[in-house]
């Protein structure tokens, strides 16, 4: 049995005392949301706090809201919420299907929008017990000083892994964060770094609080697909996200973005693909080798690592298959 470490649980009761809670910096402090990647992390000694305080009873950060055109969501919604709400199927719709994505319903039904974008990276010899990472001799990320991964590698490449990230970058979301300093609100790409061990910007004394989704032209579409080891429950081994803005009257492409996830520590947005399929109508054979050609492109900016399970050579492979997999669902042509 994994045990827990002792800590101190504190349960804030609003967002004040929550971020009080955080400005005292003598205890090493964890949030929690959720709980479903926290207390495994604790299990298997990745997370070794003195105090977690939980989100549970703050209230203010469980709405889903529509003003103009633009979705504004609490980090306590839920992905269940997410995934069911009318307002993202509709505003949002790749959000929406990279949360349904993820897990299983059970884990779902806890799991917070804000703890899936705060996910911390992973990696096939992090993710595991403290007897087993002891065994290897532990790596980078914590309590070692190598990595096993790359040879010789002095930076941790563990993978990005959250599936609702890339899909919120093709829409351009932001982020809010409050402390007691203050609130900051930046472009979501701005909050995650390319460092598998600090993947984010969030300050200890932070708390996100919520996530925009601007307002999206008229046309738009969007669709999340993802590569797994089991269809049920697992997190990627490769994310792709597409957003694809479409002239109502004509069908013709006015826009595109593609971001992949699980391969390095921070989402990638796959440059220069415009002129591959802006202009191009969604309907017909066009489309089709646009989408083909686009998918090639994503393939040769991408250079998985072993970082988790799954083959590099074979998820490079999957690339241009879910990429074009991806914009001819959002398209709707497949
Ligand atoms: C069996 C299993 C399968 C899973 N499969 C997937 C998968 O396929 N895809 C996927 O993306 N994830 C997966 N997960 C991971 C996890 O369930 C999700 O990422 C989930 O959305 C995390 O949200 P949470 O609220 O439970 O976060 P928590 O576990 O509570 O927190 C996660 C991290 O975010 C921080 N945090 C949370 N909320 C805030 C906040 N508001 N402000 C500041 N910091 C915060 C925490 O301190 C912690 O570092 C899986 C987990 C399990 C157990
Ligand atoms: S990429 Fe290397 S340093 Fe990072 S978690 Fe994996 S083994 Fe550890």
């Amino acid at each position: 049995m994994l045990r827990m470490p002792r800590f101190e649980v504190s349960c804030p009761e609003s967002l004040p005392e929550a971020l009080a809670l955080l400005a005292e910096s003598e205890l090493d402090t964890r949030v929690m949301a959720g709980g479903t990647d926290l207390l495994v992390a604790l299990k298997n000694r990745l997370e070794v706090p003195q105090r977690v305080v939980s989100l549970a009873r703050v209230g203010g950060l469980d709405h889903v809201t529509e003003q103009e055109g633009s979705l504004a969501i609490g980090a306590r919604v839920t992905l269940a919420q997410l995934g069911a709400s009318d307002l993202v199927r509709r505003l949002a719709p790749a959000l929406g299907e990279a949360a349904r994505s993820v897990a299983s319903p059970q884990v779902r039904q806890v799991a917070t929008i804000g703890g899936n974008a705060l996910l911390s990276t992973r990696c096939r010899y992090y993710n595991q017990s403290h007897f087993w990472r002891k065994a290897l001799g532990f790596c980078l990320k914590k309590d070692g000083t190598l990595c096993h991964v790359v040879e010789g590698g002095k930076k941790c490449v563990a993978a990005a892994s959250g599936d609702t990230a890339p899909a919120l970058l093709t829409l351009g979301a932001r982020v809010t964060l409050e402390s007691q300093h203050g609130v900051r609100a930046l472009p979501l790409l701005d909050l995650y770094r390319n460092d598998g061990i600090a993947n984010t910007v969030l300050r200890p004394d932070e708390l996100l609080t919520e996530l925009v989704v601007p307002a999206q032209r008229p046309g738009h579409r969007g669709a999340y697909e993802k590569l797994r080891v089991r269809e049920a429950i697992d997190y990627p081994l490769l994310g792709v996200a597409v957003r694809l803005d479409v002239d109502p009257d004509s069908a013709v492409v006015t826009d595109v973005d593609v971001v992949l996830t699980a391969l390095q520590a921070k989402p990638r947005r796959v440059a220069r693909i415009d002129s591959l399929i802006v202009g191009v109508p969604i309907h017909g054979e066009a489309f089709e080798a646009a989408a083909a050609q686009l998918g090639l492109r994503a393939r040769d900016q991408c250079h998985p690592v072993a970082n988790v399970p799954g083959d590099p050579e074979y998820r490079r492979k999957l690339v241009p298959v879910l990429v074009r997999r991806a914009l001819l669902r959002a398209a709707g042509a497949a």
